[in-house]
């Protein structure tokens, strides 16, 4: 439910819903506009009689149910969009933010080579997985804690942020510690314990849509981070699986406009995983930009021929160089930058 309080309650008004809430079992969260105040009640919804009858209130005006399932997400909750700052890198704002670099860290010398190209492209993240999630358990699984060593080296050398994918949540705390932005991946948007666990953490997370999930079951898992006191959450469309084999996966690109209507989190897209071949990732880079994507996710690899893991959908850095340059008055002809 949420209840708006009237434009001139006061602080103390305000405490007073708030302990009112608490009292009858539900998660307050106060959203305070520039015009007047509203909070949120978050739990049960079995129980909302106790949460309508604070309308009676003189300092509240009204009370009214959140209609969505998802909640915190919701722009009935927050209707601004959501900016993301991972150091200075401002995710949701008027910037197209490109992130980029390999699938997986291989070594010092191919993330510190592939992370140096891209950012004189112009990619404002670095991208590279050390923990890999790989559907045979006979292929390279990452070079878990030596490749974050590596991520956080090169990106304290480069000066790009990064962006590396946290599989299980007994490893939470480690890739919180050496990571910017913590990804989860397509297989995992549905794991709720490791959603619980990084909606603890105060860094961005970086929420793949998975191979099958609906737009809205990708909206409840966003709504367990932020349940849990994390709202920094990014929106990542990769792809869905689907009857087509022509490409690796289908990139729903109809899920940006559908996406950003819903909610007011920042929403990018990976063309790479989306198709799973070099070729196409550029004219779906700039249909994604187009439709409104707030960012890209693009893997670039120096030699991608040799590469331990994807390959075949790997940029050489001076093709990703050239789509950079191709995407700057597609970003222009739709009022962004890139
Ligand atoms: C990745 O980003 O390398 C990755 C494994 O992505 P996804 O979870 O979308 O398959
Ligand atoms: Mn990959």
């Amino acid at each position: 439910m949420i209840i708006i309080m009237q434009d001139k309650a006061t602080e103390k008004d305000v405490q007073d819903v708030i302990s009112r809430v608490e009292d009858f079992g539900y998660m307050p969260k106060l959203l305070e506009g520039s015009v007047r105040t509203v909070i949120a009640a978050l739990g049960d919804a079995r129980d909302k009689a106790r949460l309508q009858a604070l309308e009676s209130l003189s300092h509240v005006e009204s009370v009214m149910p959140i209609l969505k399932p998802y909640k915190l997400c919701s722009h009935e909750v927050q209707s601004e969009k959501t900016i993301i700052d991972v150091n200075g890198v401002k995710i949701g704002g008027d910037k197209v933010v490109v992130m980029a670099g390999p699938c997986s860290v291989e070594g010092e010398e191919q993330i510190m080579k592939t992370a140096q190209a891209v950012k004189e492209a112009g990619a404002s993240i670095l991208r590279g997985g050390a923990f890999k999630p790989r559907t045979s358990p006979y292929s390279f699984q990452g070079m878990e804690e030596e490749g974050l060593k590596l991520l956080r080296k090169v990106s304290d050398a480069i000066g790009l942020p990064i962006v590396t994918e946290v599989m299980n949540p007994r490893e939470a705390d480690l890739v919180h510690e050496y990571t910017d932005i913590m990804q989860i991946g397509a297989r995992n948007v549905q794991n709720f314990s490791l959603l619980k666990e990084v909606g603890k953490l105060k860094k961005p997370i970086l929420l793949k849509r998975g191979l099958s999930t609906t737009i809205e079951e990708w909206l409840m898992s966003a709504e367990y981070i932020l349940s849990e006191g994390n709202s920094n959450v990014i929106l990542c469309e990769r792809g869905i699986r689907t009857f087509e084999k022509a490409t690796r996966n289908t990139l729903d690109l109809s899920a940006i406009p559908v996406t950003k209507e819903l909610t007011h989190l920042p929403v990018i897209v990976d063309p790479s995983h989306g198709v799973g071949y070099w070729q196409y990732v550029a004219s779906m880079s700039k249909a994604a930009v187009a439709c409104g994507t707030d960012g890209l996710m693009i893997e670039v690899h120096w030699k991608p021929e040799e590469a331990f893991s994807d390959g075949p959908q790997s940029l050489k850095p001076h093709k990703f160089s050239k789509l950079m340059q191709e995407l700057r008055p597609v970003a222009q002809a739709v009022a962004r930058t890139i």
